[in-house]
């Protein structure tokens, strides 16, 4: 069933032939028909394009990630029909396989060190109320570089950032076109590492892409803030060809908010209770943002 939200032929010269594309999804809650909508671009774009679909498990946040949470993603998973290429639901589940971010600390830790020998690295002991609205658009969470120049020691218990020198990021979209962001006007220096001990999303997302070498990233609207800083992360790093990005439609429960996971009534383990088939879950999610079937 491909998707026709898109004229794939009109696309084609923008999009990688054969791409390593992936589907991330984070285990703090259920699926729901937020989830259902990506999966169904993402593979039908890899399934399109003669492609592969990695299935990374972020679980960056070890306070929020729940194995259930894990184990319940993963069936869902099988039942809708979406099979990963690489880190199979049968490989994971036999404990041959792991595509948990949890289980991948020493190469988080490799990269922070390329990006501490740049001098970009710095220990921060400021709290969230510190932190002002940024001057980019949508107003998000801006730091203003207070701990930059305190020299404190990259000990447990404080959080570690990275230097966003001044900059603009540009990529071309494959259904938004041409994309400019500032990441040091939207967020200022980023969080790389928690207090706890956390991986960041923005960092651990990086990193992994790079890693993992994903070439086609695939995902709502609501991460294309986003993408200006991954790309720079990654560059640091030492990335010298950036993903292609392609950002889908969301569904939204109202004009302004998108369906979340508290959203309990669009879990896909609730409307299969309900005697909802996997055929039925992923045509509501296509009817939630006006795709039409081919
Ligand atoms: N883990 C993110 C989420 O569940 C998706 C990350 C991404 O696609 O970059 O929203």
């Amino acid at each position: 069933m491909p998707l026709s939200g898109f004229d794939l032929d009109a696309l084609a010269g923008r999009l990688p032939a054969t791409p390593l594309t992936r589907f991330a999804p984070a285990p703090t809650g259920w699926l729901h028909l937020g989830h259902v909508l990506n999966a169904d671009y993402v593979w039908s774009l890899a399934r399109a394009l003669g492609g592969r679909v990695l299935l990374r498990i972020e679980d960056h946040d070890r306070g929020r990630s729940r194995p259930e949470f894990e184990a319940g993603i993963l069936d869902d998973l099988d039942w809708l029909g979406f099979h990963p290429d690489i880190h199979t639901t049968a490989d994971i589940r036999a404990g041959r396989v792991s595509p948990r971010q949890s289980d991948r600390q020493p190469i988080y830790a490799a990269a922070v060190r390329t990006l501490a020998a740049q001098g970009l690295i710095y220990a921060c002991d400021c709290s969230r109320r510190s932190l002002t609205h940024g001057t980019g658009e949508g107003g998000e969470l801006f730091y203003p570089g207070t701990c930059r120049t305190r020299q404190l020691p990259l000990a447990p218990g404080v959080g570690w950032r990275l230097r966003i020198d001044a900059g603009v990021e540009r990529f071309d979209d494959v259904r938004m076109g041409r994309q400019e962001q500032e990441p040091a006007r939207q967020c200022g220096d980023l969080l790389v590492r928690d207090r706890e001990g956390n991986w960041t999303y923005q960092f651990a997302v990086a990193v992994d892409d790079w890693d993992q070498g994903i070439d086609l990233v695939v995902r709502g609207t609501d991460l294309l803030a986003s993408t200006g800083r991954q790309i720079r992360i990654a560059r640091l790093l030492g990335r010298a060809r950036k993903p292609v990005f392609f950002h889908h439609p969301l569904i939204m429960k109202s004009a302004s908010q998108k369906l979340s996971k508290s959203d309990g009534d669009t879990a896909v383990r609730v409307l299969r209770e309900r005697g909802w088939t996997a055929e039925t879950v992923r045509r509501a999610a296509r009817a939630a943002v006006g795709v039409s079937e081919a």
